[in-house]
């Protein structure tokens, strides 16, 4: 299972914010889309950062509620790890795992084409164990 295939699945909307929008914005868009991180992009759709759930609790405890007036560019991660439709489910654990955050947009050819989060990891993973447990269990009953 690659990245393209997880993709065929879920889609590859994306939720998107510019670098001017208010953290309140976010917090307001991730709640009303239930999604746990927003990627930010420049003028020209260019993956720009990405914010998270943990940012703006990170924020609000150093600064308080006057940080939501902020804008996102302030409080966003700059440096952000993405993804290719080639990648293994397996390569996106061992970068979760080892990164420590739960969100990897998917880039193609420099456009933002997706985002696979860390419940889609999960699902994908289980689905996978299932069909090796049934396959394996098949073998041994036939056999
Ligand atoms: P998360 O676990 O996704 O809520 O994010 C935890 C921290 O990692 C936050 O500071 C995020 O801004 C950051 N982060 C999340 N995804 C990425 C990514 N793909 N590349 C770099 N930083 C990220």
């Amino acid at each position: 299972m690659n990245v393209a295939a997880i993709l065929r699945q879920k889609g590859r909307a994306v939720t998107t914010a510019s670098p001017s929008v208010t953290l309140l914005d976010v917090a307001n868009k991730l709640a009303a889309k239930r999604i746990g991180a927003i990627v930010v992009v420049g003028a020209r759709g260019e993956v720009a950062g990405i914010i998270s759930e943990r940012d703006i609790i990170r924020a609000l405890s150093e600064g308080g509620p006057e940080c939501l007036t902020r804008p996102v560019s302030e409080i966003m991660t700059r440096q952000v790890v993405t993804c290719q439709e080639t990648d293994t489910l397996d390569e996106l654990m061992a970068m979760m795992t080892a990164r420590r955050f739960r969100h990897l947009p998917v880039v193609t050819d420099s456009a933002l084409v997706g985002i696979i989060s860390i419940g889609d990891v999960v699902k994908h993973h289980v689905a996978e164990v299932e069909m090796e447990a049934t396959a394996m269990r098949e073998y041994i009953t036939h056999s």
